[in-house]
This record gives structure tokens, sequence and C-alpha cells, in this order.
């Protein structure tokens, strides 16, 4: 068997994609989950970018042990030295530098000509080689390279020490058939190439990103820089969870490449990628969207009873999908409720335990069926909470019609005093949010406010995800309960106390 590389560009692609912004906390706990995924590398952001993203990227690099950690640079030195400052506390530190390499980028973004290209290309490989032995060199928007300068920059930083050589569809143009033609000809036609890894890095522009980095492997290319959920600049990266399912379902057509990726943890890295980020993921989604694994259609059900291959080539649970049924309700007990959890990989400590089952039952007098994502948006909650939220809520009510204006008394906690005030508002949410701020005194503009319902039903959870900005601060709050103005306090006040602790 061959190995494919994992190379997990989630934290930095996939974080640059408009909306996403993650705090540290949030970028440790995904670092976490795609270790327990089985990633190669993660790319934990680019360092130079801003401080907090070279906070992030030295926490991940300090505290996550297995994969290799990568900081982005520029090809410029300040960039390099930043990316190494931030990853030298990883027992495997890599580099990542990309220069452009095409006409247009060349001309219209760096204003370089050819041969300063190829001569900066070389110097920063040597200058990053001085940090570390792992360095990784991205020619961007490749795939729109001229192919004979394209393959004189590859050979020259191979020989300045680069270990991995990344082909990067930077702008998504590239079609499956040339860009397994490009692989092709940059294995055949570089003398040196065989020193380095070829990887490659395709977006998602045209619905190719997948389809194109399956292509390359055919030919050469050993790894693979994807993200979770396929989330990244524009229409995104090539998604991992497609790429590594393709490589495993179609084992006749891949032949010998294999991935190390963990495929039962694939779906609850999904959740919790796109629970963190905001960004919902298609019901249609392949491999890890609600639908992906359900049958509607009488025929379809009827094979399925049958014989499952009729219509499944996946087995859900092999993804660790389990399925969206009736599982647990008021009579249910901490142990079932515990068992339950550990099926889908979630391990708490006695205390989260506590905390959630007493979520659990009152979650179950006010309903009562109790679905598994029910069970994940409490649990979630509980496992985010650890640190204790400066602002609590204590109590809230509102009085809402069509023919009154809408007002709000909360109360909070803080501190273990209690604080309340009253508002109106534009509705008994608005009018919820301006309490909150007359209380915390922190001037803030809502950015997104997404409400979705976790299950279906009239009793079903109601789930907000909301961004908050202070003063260009931003921080994103998540709140479950089935009163959906509970839901949008909660969220609410999920952000402000991410805020608080940003300043
Ligand atoms: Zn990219």
């Amino acid at each position: 068997m061959e190995k494919i590389i994992i190379f997990d560009t989630t934290l930095r692609d996939g974080e640059q994609a408009p909306g996403a912004s993650l705090n540290q906390k949030e970028k440790l706990e995904v670092a976490d989950a795609l270790t327990r995924l089985g990633v190669d590398i993660i790319e934990a952001g680019f360092p130079i970018s801003s401080k907090g993203d070279f906070q992030a990227v030295k926490a991940i690099a300090k505290s996550v042990k297995g994969p290799v950690i990568c900081g982005l640079a520029r090809a410029i030195k300040k960039d390099i030295d930043a990316a190494y400052q931030a990853i030298k506390f990883s027992l495997r530190p890599r580099i990542h530098v990309f220069l452009a390499t095409s006409k247009i980028h060349m001309k219209y973004k760096l204003e370089k000509a050819e041969d300063e290209i190829l001569r900066l290309a070389v110097s920063c490989v040597k200058y990053a080689k001085k940090y570390c032995s792992d360095v990784e060199f991205s020619p961007e928007d490749a795939s729109r390279s001229e192919r004979e300068f394209l393959f004189k920059v590859i050979e020259a930083v191979i020989d300045a020490g680069a270990t991995t050589v990344n082909i990067p569809d930077t702008v998504g143009y590239a079609e499956p058939q040339e860009f397994g033609s490009l692989i092709k000809e940059i294995k055949e036609n570089i003398p040196n190439i065989h020193k380095a890894i070829i990887s490659v890095h395709c977006h998602n522009d045209l619905g190719l990103a997948v389809a194109n980095s399956l292509e390359a492997t055919k030919f050469g290319a050993r790894q693979v820089e994807c993200t979770i959920n396929g989330i990244g600049e524009r229409a995104g990266n090539a998604s991992l969870e497609e790429i590594v399912m393709a490589l495993d379902t179609r084992k006749d057509i891949f032949g010998n490449l294999k991935t190390d990726i963990k495929k039962n943890q694939i779906y609850k890295t999904s959740r919790l990628v796109s629970k963190l980020t905001g960004f919902v993921i298609a019901p249609n989604k392949a491999i890890v969207g609600t639908n992906a694994f359900r049958h509607e259609a009488g025929i379809h059900q009827d094979g399925i009873l049958k014989e499952r291959s009729t219509y499944e080539i996946i087995k859900p649970e092999d993804v660790g999908f389990y399925g969206v049924g009736l599982v647990l309700g008021k009579h249910s007990g901490r142990h079932a409720f515990n068992e339950r959890l550990k099926t889908f990989g979630f391990h708490l400590t006695t205390q989260q335990l506590d905390k959630a089952f007493v979520r659990f039952k009152q979650l179950a007098d006010k309903k009562k069926n109790i679905f598994d994502d029910d069970l994940m948006a409490i649990v979630e909650d509980e496992i985010r909470t650890t640190v204790k939220p400066l602002w609590q809520l204590d109590s809230f009510e509102v009085n809402s019609g069509t023919q009154i204006t809408p007002t709000a008394t909360v109360r909070l906690k803080k501190k273990g005093k209690i604080l309340a005030t009253s508002s109106g508002g534009d509705g008994p949410v608005d009018a919820c949010f301006k309490a909150i701020d007359k209380i915390t005194n922190i001037k803030v503009k809502l950015q997104d406010y997404r409400l979705e319902a976790v299950t279906s039903g009239k009793d079903a959870l109601g789930k907000v995800s909301l961004k908050l900005d202070a003063k260009g601060k931003t921080a994103s709050g998540r709140g479950s309960s089935t009163d959906i103005i509970e839901s949008s306090v909660r969220a609410y006040l999920d952000a402000i106390n991410k805020l608080e602790s940003k300043r």
C-alpha cells in the first residue's frame, strides 16, 4: 500500500473563509479533533497575518502531539521568521512558503519578472531551511503557470531543500484530466522530483476540487491538502471527507492508495467544525450531510431493507454517523445517557456529565422524544462551557404580540450578583439583546444571526448561531433550547463571554 498524506488546512485556508473567524480556544478544539481524526499535517494558520493567528498557531504547536504542525509564510523573511517562531514548539514543525508563478500573478500582483521570482523562491526556501528541515514550497496559481517556468521553479526549490512541493489550483480553474496531466508532466520532466513529495491543493470554484485532487493521486501526488466540510476561500477547498471516502470506497480504481484517517471520527469532526465556524452543512452534502444516508423513495427503502448495498455504497456508521433515530426519553437513566454519548465518541468528565445530565432531564421534561441531535447539542454546549462564563443567564421574561411594542426583562448573574433591566425592541429577541446590552455595557453589533431546528417536530430544539462585533473584535456564540428566545439569549451571552475573555 502507498500512503496518501492528508494535509489539513481547515485552520488556515478554511478559517480564511469569509465569516469563519475562530478564537484560540476553538482552534485548539479543532486541532485536537483533527488529531483524533488522524490527519498527518495540520496547517494551523498564517502566523504573520495577525497577532491572534500567531498565538493560536503557537498554542497548537505547544499542545498538539502527533501530527506535523505547519505555519504558512509568503516568500518574505519576516513571514518565515514569524512562522518559525510560532511552530518551533512542535516536535514536528513545517514551514510552508508560497510564491506565485503564473504570468498574471507575477505581473499584476507581485510586479516581478521570472528570474526575480526564481531567485526569491530559492532564497526563501534556503532561509526557511535554516530553521527547520521540513519545508514545503507552493508555486501559487500553479495550474495557470507556464509549464516550462513552473518546472524550473520546482526543480530549483527542491535543490534548495524543499521536501514537499505543492501544486495549487489556487483559483479552482483546472479540469481533472488537465490537472492529472500536469502532475504527470511534473513527475516525468523534473529530474530531482523524487527528492520531494508532490502535493496538491485544489479549490472548488467549478465544483472540481475533489475530482482534481483524486486525479492527481493517480499520477503521483502523495499529499492532498484539504479541509473539513470543504470550507475555505470563496467556494472552498477540496473536502477531506470526500477524498478519504472516495479512496476507500473505490479501491478498485485507486488500488494501493490509503490514508491513515480514522473514518469513524469523520462525522463528529465535521459537526464540530460546522458548529464552531457557524457554517451550516447542506443536507445533501456528500458523506456528512444529514440526508447523505437517508432513503426516502419507497423503492429505495424497500431495497435497503432487503439488502443495504442495493442503495448504500458507504455504511453510515463507518463515518461515525449513527442515524437520527429515537434514543432516549424522560425515564432514561444516567448510565444509558452516558453510553449513548460514548457511541458518538464523547468522553465526558464526571463534572461535565453531571451538568449535561441535568440539561438532559430538563429537556426531557419539555420534550417527549430526545433525538441524537438533541443530545449532541446539549453535550457540545457543556463541553464548550468548561470555563466559568462571566455573564450567566438567571432568567428573562418577554411580552410580545402583534399590537404591542415587544418588551423584555432580563436578569443576569455576574460573579454571584444579580443585575436586571428591561428594554423594548423590534421583536422579543431584539428586546432581550437590548436589555443585555444595557446590563453588560459593551457596545456590540450583531453581524449574523441564524436559527435552525435541531430535529423535526413542534417541540424540536431551536439552535441559534450568531456573531457579534465589538470594535472590530468578533466572537461567535451558540445556544440551544426548546424556546427560541432562550436559544437566542444563550447564544448572545455566549458570544459576549467570549468577547469579555478576549479583553
Ligand atoms: Zn487555498
